[in-house]
């Protein structure tokens, strides 16, 4: 199966990023959709099993930020990556423009509430990299924020929010949540595609507005604002991947193996049961070798528990 380099498309921590070092419509190693395909199929069956122990263990949390520009696809990544994960397991959280009363706290207030809890996968689809993005691109929406004066100082806010962010995922990092963050690399012209297509599409319809092709014409404003956002909040514990979305296909299967691997990579197992457990389970498994008519069983149920031991596939 044709595997993928997921080096390729890190942000290297330390090293600054040049957007046009990075091509949208990169396809890695791939022909095509067709090709792409088992190794995404075999990444979704595999993320469904390493989730189930993951849940089940409660020892991590795994936070996955997903930003882009509009029509990047991350809504499809999130669905196509995501489809055969126990939607017990995730919590998806898009962040809009914020409330007035998210606006009456810190920028990272209203995101705190939703960092998932060990055992859960938490999405962010955007996230307070806004605050580094559109933030930075409108100086308006920035003044909505009423921050206090040496707050906003130029030259200095924007470094005050990459060190800390940087600070805060760190910290997350030192108490079991897992943080992957994508930027999903969109091309000017493929993003104008996309976006006639919304028009030309009715069930695309809503999802296109006159704002969206406004911030069109500050293009180069968010190529900016990300190319510095990726070089300074890309570290170790929370690295940035630039993920080529010119073309959706790759961008998902992309994303879901690098999902796999960081989950393959925290050696997950199912919470092992102590002698003493399993003498309980034996007990239990007694009573239930009873029927509702006072009849038995042959006294399997106690012979399975005592020989059962978690499996790693994740079937149950
Ligand atoms: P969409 O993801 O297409 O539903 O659009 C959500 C909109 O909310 C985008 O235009 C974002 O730029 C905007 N947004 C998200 N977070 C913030 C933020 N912290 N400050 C200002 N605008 C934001
Ligand atoms: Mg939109």
């Amino acid at each position: 199966m044709t595997q993928l380099n997921h080096a390729d498309l890190l942000a290297d921590p330390g090293r600054f990023v040049n957007l046009g070092d990075f091509d949208p419509a990169s396809t890695g190693n791939f022909k095509n959709k067709r090709h792409a395909r088992e190794k995404l199929r075999a990444d979704i069956t595999r993320l469904a099993a390493l989730q189930d122990i993951f849940f089940a263990q409660e020892r991590y949390a795994l936070l996955i930020i997903l930003q882009g520009m509009d029509g990047a696809g991350k809504d499809g990544a999130i669905k196509h990556v995501m489809t055969g994960v126990n939607p017990q397991g995730i919590d998806v959280s898009s962040f809009k423009v914020p409330s007035a009363v998210d606006l009456t706290h810190d920028y990272l207030w209203r995101s705190n509430q939703k960092l998932p809890p060990r055992g859960k996968i938490g999405i962010f689809n955007r996230s307070y990299y806004e605050e580094l993005a559109v933030v930075r691109v409108h100086p308006a929406v920035l003044a909505r924020e009423e921050l206090p004066p040496g707050g906003t100082a130029a030259g200095t806010i924007w470094n005050d929010r990459y060190e800390d962010i940087t600070a805060i995922e760190r910290h997350l990092s030192r108490n079991g949540t897992r943080v992957l963050k994508f930027f999903l690399h969109l091309s000017n012209e493929e993003q104008r595609q996309r976006l006639l297509e919304r028009l030309d599409t009715p069930a695309k319809n809503w999802k296109l507005s006159a704002a969206d092709v406004h911030e069109r014409t500050f293009w180069d404003s968010y190529q900016h604002a990300y190319e510095e956002l990726l070089t300074h909040t890309s570290v170790e514990t929370a690295p940035w991947y630039i993920i080529p979305a010119d073309h959706k296909w790759f961008s998902r299967v992309a994303v879901a193996s690098i999902i796999v691997a960081e989950l393959d990579s925290l050696g997950l197992k199912y919470p092992q049961v102590s002698d003493q457990q399993r003498e309980n389970l034996a007990a239990i498994g007694k009573q239930l070798e009873k029927r509702a008519d006072g009849s038995h069983d042959s006294g399997a149920v106690v012979a399975v528990v005592k020989s059962r031991q978690p499996q790693l596939n994740g079937s149950s």
